[in-house]
């Protein structure tokens, strides 16, 4: 499948029809578990000297369908698939660090993410740097002896700072640490991070990738270029106590590190995906590339629009001429900047509040990436635990209103927004 195109791996990559009774819709596998041959056939199973179906939690048919077809749509050698992005996120890092190791992470990280980082990980043990990644060689300076991770998203939710993937990658080269990519706002319609040096790339695909709004899911894609006997890891080159002494980096090669986080990631932390929302998932990815396509366009003319407005001070959209990100989207998004986009209006605080109680095609929610149109004012939301300091550094100023543009009528759009402006007066 490997040598063609995105749109025709979005659909078929991985579906074996033959193997799965003729069926042309990947069918879903509603079943706990596999019945084993015999005794010795399961005793092959778990000591991996046979591949085969054990349990639902650490595999399953459909997932396995949507596991090859992700690792095919981002150049990737495999993938596992989880219950939800953030599922995705703390699987990986759970089995790549420990107590007292350090991450170097980029500052404008989705909210959740940026908790889990600054809040829950410590609590673990596990801290994190964060610093500015306009300029690569900010996570370079911010290495310490136990760093062993460095995480970026290709393109900031919300701030929509689009990342210099190829100048980060080179410093987690130096440091010899792998490179993490949260892709979920580009997609990998948009953007391929394996392409610019990423060892790792992370989704959720609650987001574009089911994109009808049904159905939570994350998925880990490994890329499979990382050294891990390079020193730093000891859990892939030494006897694992936890799989039957098992030295992951001998045994499997570059697929030491996906073929942990599903035989003691998901076994251990159980962030496994419903095959059920395996098979929602799966219906939106079909159709990903002409709705990122869509999406796209039309958030560029809606920001191109919302500039000329007198109520509107400041539009950010990194496919706008005006975007400080626009040579960087030039280079990594030239087929569109996704369908995200902030503005500010006349007011501030209270005014960009109000418009996102007033529209009405737009929903007022937490949710990015469905074909329906969205909005949040996230300082009086999403963001107001945050301080002034962490707003700041998010990218969400008092007066930011975050669009996920979807797939309606462009003239219905602004004409939504129009009748939430005329309330301001
Ligand atoms: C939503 C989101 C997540 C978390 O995904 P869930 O599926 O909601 O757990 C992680 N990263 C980014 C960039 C997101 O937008």
């Amino acid at each position: 499948m490997s040598d063609q195109k995105f749109a025709t791996n979005a659909l078929h990559a991985g579906h074996d029809v033959t193997a799965n009774g003729g069926t042309r819709a990947v069918p879903i596998y509603q079943s706990t578990a596999y019945v084993f041959n015999d005794s010795d056939h399961a005793a092959n199973l778990f000591s991996l000297a046979e591949f085969g179906n054990i349990y639902t939690r650490i595999n399953n048919p459909t997932n396995d369908i949507l596991e090859q077809r992700l690792a095919a749509l981002e150049g990737g050698i495999a993938s596992v698939v989880c219950s939800s992005g953030t599922g995705a996120i703390n699987t990986a890092l759970l089995v790549l660090l420990k107590a007292g190791d350090h991450i170097v992470a980029s500052n404008s990280l989705y909210g959740g993410t940026y908790n889990l980082f600054s809040v829950t990980l410590p609590r673990l043990g596990i801290t994190t740097t964060f610093v500015d990644p306009s300029d690569a060689s900010n996570f370079g300076k911010a290495v310490q002896e136990n760093t062993r991770a460095f995480f970026v998203e290709s393109l900031g939710n919300p701030k929509l700072d689009v990342l210099d993937l190829k100048a980060i990658s080179k410093e987690a080269q130096a440091a010899e640490v792998p490179f993490i990519v949260d892709n979920t706002v580009a997609s990998p319609a948009l953007l391929n991070p394996i392409e610019h040096g990423a060892n790792i790339v992370i989704h959720s695909l609650t987001k574009y990738i089911n994109g009808n709004g049904t159905a939570l899911g994350g998925a880990i894609i490994d890329a499979g270029t990382f050294n891990w006997a390079n020193g730093k890891f000891p859990e892939f080159t030494e006897p694992s106590p936890g799989y039957h002494g098992l030295v992951y980096h001998d045994a499997l090669g570059p697929a030491a590190f996906i073929a942990k986080v599903r035989i003691e990631g998901l076994r251990d932390h159980g962030a496994c995906l419903s095959p059920f929302n395996a098979f929602q998932i799966i219906q939106g990815l079909e159709t990903l590339e002409v709705r990122m396509k869509k999406h796209s366009e039309n958030a560029l003319a809606l920001a191109k629009w919302l500039e000329g407005r007198d109520e509107v001070t400041w539009v950010n959209y990194p496919g706008l001429d005006s975007s400080k990100y626009k040579q960087l989207s030039d280079e990594y998004l030239p087929n569109g900047q996704s369908s995200i986009l902030t503005f500010g209006v006349n007011g501030g605080f209270e005014s960009s509040k109000k418009i996102a109680d007033e529209t009405k095609i737009f929903s007022l929610l937490a949710n990015i990436g469905d074909t329906k149109s969205l909005i949040i004012h996230p300082a009086s939301t999403t963001h107001q635990q945050l301080d002034d300091a962490q707003q700041e550094s998010t990218g969400v100023t008092k007066d930011l209103i975050r669009l996920s543009v979807g797939l309606e009528n462009l003239e219905d759009l602004k004409a939504d927004l129009e009748s939430a402006f005329a309330t301001l007066d």
